[in-house]
């Protein structure tokens, strides 16, 4: 996962950028960057660490134009190296070109062999440059961009939502599947795409709809215009972004993600009710679940753990022994709300198992009677390969184990996961229409040695192209 982020507006977008990403910042932590583009020049400046360590106002100052792009990066595809931050930048016959992208090529190494083959040479190890590699041999035989990006996602398997800068114009595209998240706002004198809501609101722009699985807009300062390029039977939207990605204050596909985690909270009460004295979130993933359970269940909310919000997440932590010290740094549990209590710990997801043990010896340590442990998501069984950062099966507590092994395995006194039917309802979704890979087991493309529910995808010809007007 990823967050990214483009903005053509007058007066310079250098900081808008800033604050959008800022708003994205959950969304990776690795590194981030941005590319604007005046008079003929691309300013461009990126590296390794949080937003506020690499950007000061300095910086900003020093990137100036009125259209530019941004990202912050998690890494799936390519290790953690300077090369491989984004906005990846190239010159083009004269011209300036920059690309961020959010998602998963499942098919880069064909890619990268084939244009290897045309003589093409990689810099970096993101299947983000693959991407700008195709669309660049496009661009220089057509000179369409539209064309080279529709060429471009005939190539492309898997998961993208890209945006990109040709000297003053935006281009912004999302996989036929609409994997990964991406949407459209006004600000106030143009227009802007983002990952998620959030980044709309932190500038005041106002949310215009998500783009659309299989669309591509451009943007430039006579405004914004889309074209439906590819349609298909059912979409495939990552449903991990619902359960654990997204922020709960953001709208996707119309619908706000804290009310689907409060719902499913709910559900959680329903399908596995506990007489407990406290209902705590382990936060910040679980607040808006907990929220709905406590409601459900009219038994009081009350904060069990108190998070120390300056510690990354514990899961970038390399090793096994830093990620259980890391536990210890950053949750504290609160003795007075929990000692001699039976606690009822709500989380979203489990993955390999180590937060949730450690969280709840913690809390037994801290003089808890009894943990009830709930999870928001369905046991995650199976890997990603669309650009959530899971392990390998082998890596998942809950692949090959039984619930119940799972519960001795994290020490809890009760476990219970919500389940798919309930998530999906919470949703108010088609469940036809979410990748559900790494519940499921089942992938919406083709992914070999796995089973895969595949939508049919087709180009649509002589595609139309209308401005939005807004
Ligand atoms: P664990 O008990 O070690 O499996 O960790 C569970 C915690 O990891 C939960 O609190 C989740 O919010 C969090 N989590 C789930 N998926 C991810 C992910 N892809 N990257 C980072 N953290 C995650």
């Amino acid at each position: 996962m990823c967050g990214i982020v483009g903005i053509v507006d007058t007066g310079g977008v250098s900081f808008p950028l800033y604050y959008a990403l800022y708003a994205l910042q959950h969304r990776g932590q690795e590194s981030a960057g941005i590319s604007t583009f005046d008079a003929g020049t691309l300013y461009k400046h990126k590296a390794q660490g949080l937003l506020s360590e690499v950007f000061d106002r300095d910086i900003l100052e020093q990137l100036p134009g009125s259209v530019g792009i941004g990202h912050v990066r998690y890494p799936t595809t390519g290790e953690n190296r300077p090369e491989n931050t984004q906005p990846l930048n190239f010159s083009l016959k004269g011209h300036h070109f920059s690309i961020v992208h959010n998602g998963n090529l499942v098919n880069n190494n064909e890619l990268v062999s084939e244009y290897e083959e045309h003589g093409h040479i990689f810099a970096t190890t993101t299947d983000s440059e693959v991407i700008a590699a195709i669309i660049a041999r496009e661009l220089t035989l057509s000179g369409s961009m539209e064309d080279a990006i529709v060429l471009c996602m005939r190539k492309l398997e898997g998961s993208y939502s890209v945006v990109t800068l040709l000297d003053d114009t935006i281009f912004a595209f999302r996989d036929p599947l609409g994997i990964k998240p991406l949407c459209i706002g006004k600000t106030d004198h143009g227009y802007m795409v983002a990952s998620e809501s959030v980044a709309l609101d932190a500038l005041g722009a106002i949310f215009i709809r998500d783009l659309r699985p299989g669309e591509m807009i451009k943007i430039d300062k006579s405004g914004i215009s889309c074209r439906q390029i590819t349609k298909s039977d059912h979409t495939a939207f990552c449903l991990f972004e619902y359960i654990y990605f997204a922020r709960s204050d953001s709208v996707i596909d119309g619908v706000l993600v804290y009310d689907v985690r409060r719902k499913i909270g709910e559900m959680l009460h329903q399908e596995a009710p506990v007489g407990a004295d406290i209902i705590s979130p382990v936060p910040d993933s679980g607040t808006s679940l907990a929220v709905g359970y406590s409601e459900a269940s009219g038994i009081p909310f009350k904060e069990g753990l108190i998070k120390n919000r300056y510690i990354g997440r514990t899961f970038i932590m390399p090793t096994q022994k830093l990620r259980e010290n890391a536990v210890r740094m950053k949750l504290n549990p609160v003795r007075g709300h929990i000692k001699g209590k039976s606690v009822v710990l709500v989380d979203d997801s489990i993955v390999r198992g180590t937060t949730s043990r450690r969280i709840i010896e913690l809390v037994r340590e801290f003089g808890a009677r009894e943990v009830h442990f709930r999870v928001g998501s369905p046991p995650v069984t199976a890997p990603c390969y669309l650009g959530v950062d899971l392990p390998t099966r082998k890596e998942l507590i809950a692949h090959n184990r039984a619930t119940d092994d799972v519960c001795s395995c994290i020490s809890a006194d009760s476990l219970h996961h919500v389940s798919f039917e309930a998530l999906i309802e919470a949703t108010g979704i088609d469940a036809a229409d979410f990748c559900t890979g790494c519940l499921t087991g089942c992938y919406p493309v083709k992914i070999p040695n796995e089973c895969s529910a595949c939508r049919h995808v087709d180009f649509i010809h002589g595609s139309y192209q209308t401005r939005l007007d807004f």
